[in-house]
């Protein structure tokens, strides 16, 4: 009896020291949002690391709505490697509220981009009249000496310090409203190397005419968000990514994302389009789909064979040889598989061609994808 009293007495003290409350604090960490990241899983290509960047973005040391950590955090969020704040050197609303000078964003975002990993480059965006418009530099060492009366002066400063140049929204309606005109001070800045790429997409436009000119002309392309309010905020990354350029760099490294920028190894990624040179965008489908080995025959004797596509990249394919029995039309969506029906062959091979149609080498242009089944 005594021994069932204590021990009821015992577990009672338990019971109430497990409910009692504090009334004075009661931490609630379930509210909090965790600190998840979107991992962006990309092919593994040999000899490369792909770093995943947004090398044009703003924050309230321009005309951006947003503190310099946030642009970090939210790029660590996204499933981002590399970032740029490229505040305007000319155009400076919030200079009476805000202080501090023309390196004062990437002082106060570099601390925390170390924290979390992501490869933060500085920058600025030369901001001028048409032409030439607006020029975003990378990889800059003072973003105060841009300052100056002539653009050129500037630019060559940019360069003096070993600056990668790209010519930014060159389609912007502000700018061009008619046309999206390369002017021939383009070909000059291109002669005298203080052009090296060009923007086919920025925030929420594309321009199929720079896609030509970053062919013709050697251009490394890109697709930026020229984010200024919270990414969240703006773009639709529940069903899409924010737009990025797919960096092939030799190592995750500042050093080896500039030498591939100024080697032209980048493709721009917007929505599920990919644009940029033709060897790139191969070397990212072939890596990307695995081609299964045919396993059966239908009653018309055909093969049928499954692709998986276990990325984050999406694939949008089209026949080129219409009536030779394969499938016409494939949609390989992120992280899927599917199965294509194509001509048995006596020999144990055959060999198809499809058109891209969501892959961009030029302006409306598409490269061929040979798809071997065996
Ligand atoms: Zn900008």
């Amino acid at each position: 009896m005594n021994k069932n009293f204590f021990t009821t007495i015992f577990f009672s003290f338990l019971l109430t020291a497990i409910l009692a409350q504090n009334p004075n604090r009661i931490k609630e960490p379930d509210i909090m949002k965790n600190p998840v990241r979107r991992e962006i899983i990309m092919p593994t290509i040999p000899g490369y690391e792909i770093i995943k960047g947004d090398f044009h973005t703003h924050t309230v040391f321009s005309d951006g709505l947003v503190w310099p950590t946030i642009r970090v955090e939210e790029a660590y969020y996204d499933g981002l490697d590399a970032i740029a704040l490229t505040e305007h050197i000319e155009y400076l609303p919030f200079r009476e509220l805000v202080k501090g000078d023309h390196n004062t964003a990437y002082t106060i975002a570099r601390p925390r981009a170390d924290q979390m990993n992501i490869l933060l480059v500085q920058a600025a965006e030369i901001t001028r009249a048409m032409p030439p418009g607006h020029i975003v530099a990378l990889f800059v060492e003072d973003a105060n000496k841009l300052e100056t009366d002539e653009y050129m002066d500037a630019l060559v400063e940019a360069r003096r310090q070993g600056a990668f140049l790209f010519w930014a929204h060159p389609g912007w309606v502000a700018q061009q409203p008619d046309t999206t005109l390369w002017w021939d001070v383009h070909t000059q800045l291109l002669e005298q190397d203080l052009l090296h790429g060009v923007e086919v997409f920025n925030w929420d436009d594309w321009y199929p005419v720079s896609m030509q000119w970053a062919k013709e002309k050697n251009l490394t392309w890109f697709a930026n968000s020229d984010v200024h309010p919270v990414v969240s905020h703006s773009f639709n990354t529940r069903d899409f990514m924010r737009p990025m350029n797919l960096v092939f760099a030799q190592d995750r490294s500042l050093e080896a994302l500039k030498e591939a920028l100024f080697e032209q190894r980048s493709v721009a990624f917007f929505l599920d389009n990919l644009a940029g040179p033709e060897h790139l965008l191969l070397e990212l489908f072939n890596h990307s789909v695995e081609i299964g080995r045919p396993f059966t025959t239908d009653r018309n004797g055909n093969w049928r064979v499954q692709l998986r596509n276990p990325t984050d990249l999406t694939f949008r394919l089209q026949n080129l040889e219409s009536g030779n029995g394969a499938t016409r039309s494939i949609v390989l969506h992120p992280r899927s598989s599917v199965i294509i029906t194509c001509p048995a062959s006596e020999n144990g091979q055959t060999t198809l061609q499809y058109k891209a149609t969501n892959l961009h080498t030029g302006m409306f242009e598409h490269p061929t994808i040979t798809i071997i089944v065996e």
